[in-house]
């Protein structure tokens, strides 16, 4: 390799870094993403009425909030709480207009900057690459991620195989694991992805983990066993490639798709919102800035586009969609876009009442489950209705922990048990396809 002048340089400095740094805490690193979350609050807001609804609405309007959850304004409703980062120039602005309308909140995160460093354990302090055993229980970078899927194709040949399904906006590989035992019959599928949302880091954490687990307890586990013998897994550990990459260098709870070049929030595309059921109708943001921007057009994204052309394809195999987001302890299904109930529903809500029990057993963690629509709120154009439109009898989407206590900052120590729990959950769906259930024989699709 030849090196300019100016890579040689960079070089000598980064080696200068490393070696002035070692493993105490460089002052120049100190701060993770410039210290610009430093000040910054997220505020846990109860509406408590209609008209507390109409003047909360009014105010994060103004003052351009980041909202957790629910999404965005529009779905802000009454006794439902609503948690919003606020930017320390607005915090106490928002704390006075709340005690003026008499609207009840907290604050749950009192200085964003000192969570973030929290949760990743001070980055910079930490041997990330050097150990030999790639480390479940941190967060990591997408290129780390990248390097893992290889080294688990190239160590498992008997369970893993890995593949490219398109490109991202930005052009960078999408890659997908399939774990099982091949076999000459056609198999039947579950699909999991993970990272659709940018900020849900526990989501890709999870992917990993799973993947894990399922090729490391082949050998005792006779339940994973059998599942791999049966089934394919088709894991996505990061669909939204672009997005994860620019919340792990630039803004932590960056959503949407795409990053580069642009002002901040008027750009990328919500995942979640850009498929091809329902595109853009209630839940979804035709405004380009708002962090649920349904996209130009259905499937606009190509991360969207090579996924549904993935899932057509493999349609008659793939059982079970299920898709990883965080955070609201949750496990939904269809549909999502109206309220109404699915033709096998008995067979969907068993398996879901499987699966949170089967996730309840590890540490006693409850979750809520439902419709989407019921459940959490209504949204056009998500992945799950798209499955289920598309054939796929048994689509969920899984709201991981917590429920507001650290929001999308929650600690790699969590990362074990919510991972743990989780996958016992997974495990539960997938016996389920192994076992007839009867309304599943009607006539898809089903909307
Ligand atoms: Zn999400």
């Amino acid at each position: 390799m030849v090196l300019d002048h100016r890579s040689a340089f960079r070089a000598s400095v980064l080696l200068a870094c490393v070696i002035m740094c070692g493993n105490v805490l460089c002052p120049v690193a100190a701060y993770l993403y410039s210290n610009r979350y430093a000040g910054d609050q997220v505020f846990r807001i109860t509406p408590s009425n209609d008209e507390e609804v109409r003047v909360l609405k009014k105010i994060l309007g103004h003052m351009k909030v980041d909202f957790w959850q629910p999404n965005s304004a529009t779905l802000i409703c009454q006794n439902a709480t609503v948690d919003v980062h606020v930017k320390r120039n607005d915090t106490r602005g928002l704390h006075a207009r709340l005690k003026q309308e008499h609207i009840d909140y907290r604050v749950f995160i009192s200085n964003l900057q000192k969570e973030i460093e929290k949760q990743t354990g001070y980055r910079s302090s930490r041997k990330r690459r050097s150990e030999s055993q790639y480390d479940y229980e941190v967060y990591h970078s997408l290129e780390e991620i990248q390097s893992w899927m290889f080294e688990m194709n190239r160590t498992h040949t008997d369970l893993v195989d890995m593949f490219s399904i398109g490109k991202s906006y930005e052009g960078k590989p999408l890659y997908v694991l399939q774990i099982g035992k091949r076999s000459r019959h056609q198999k039947k599928a579950v699909w999991i992805d993970c990272g659709v949302h940018a900020r849900e880091w526990i989501g890709p954490a999870f992917c990993q983990w799973f993947v894990k687990e399922a090729i490391n307890s082949y050998h005792y586990d006779s339940v994973m066993r059998r599942l791999l013998n049966q089934l394919n897994f088709y894991v996505m550990p990061v669909f939204n490639v672009d997005g994860y990459d620019f919340s792990w260098t630039t803004d932590r709870f960056w959503r949407k798709t795409r990053s580069k070049n642009h002002k901040f929030h008027c750009r990328g595309v919500d995942a979640n919102r850009n498929w091809k059921v329902k595109w853009c109708e209630e839940g979804a943001s035709s405004h380009p800035c708002d962090d649920t921007y349904c996209g130009p057009f259905p499937e606009s994204e190509p991360e969207v586009k090579a996924v549904a052309k993935f899932l057509r394809k493999y349609k008659k195999r793939v059982k079970a969609y299920i898709s990883i987001h965080a955070y609201a302890q949750m496990l939904l299904y269809p549909y999502s876009y109206k309220y109404a109930t699915i033709p096998n529903f008995h067979c969907v809500e068993s398996a879901a009442h499987n699966a949170v029990t089967a996730l309840y057993s590890a540490y006693g963690v409850r979750y809520r489950y439902g419709p989407a629509s019921t459940t959490l709120y209504v949204s056009s154009g998500s992945s799950i209705d798209w499955a289920y439109r598309n054939g796929i009898p048994y689509a969920f989407a899984f709201e991981l922990r917590d429920t507001g206590h650290f929001g999308f900052l929650l600690p790699e120590s969590l990362i074990s048990p919510t991972c743990t729990e989780t996958t016992r959950a997974v495990k539960a769906i997938a016996s389920g396809l192994l076992k007839k259930c009867e309304t599943d024989r009607d006539k898809f699709p089903y909307i």
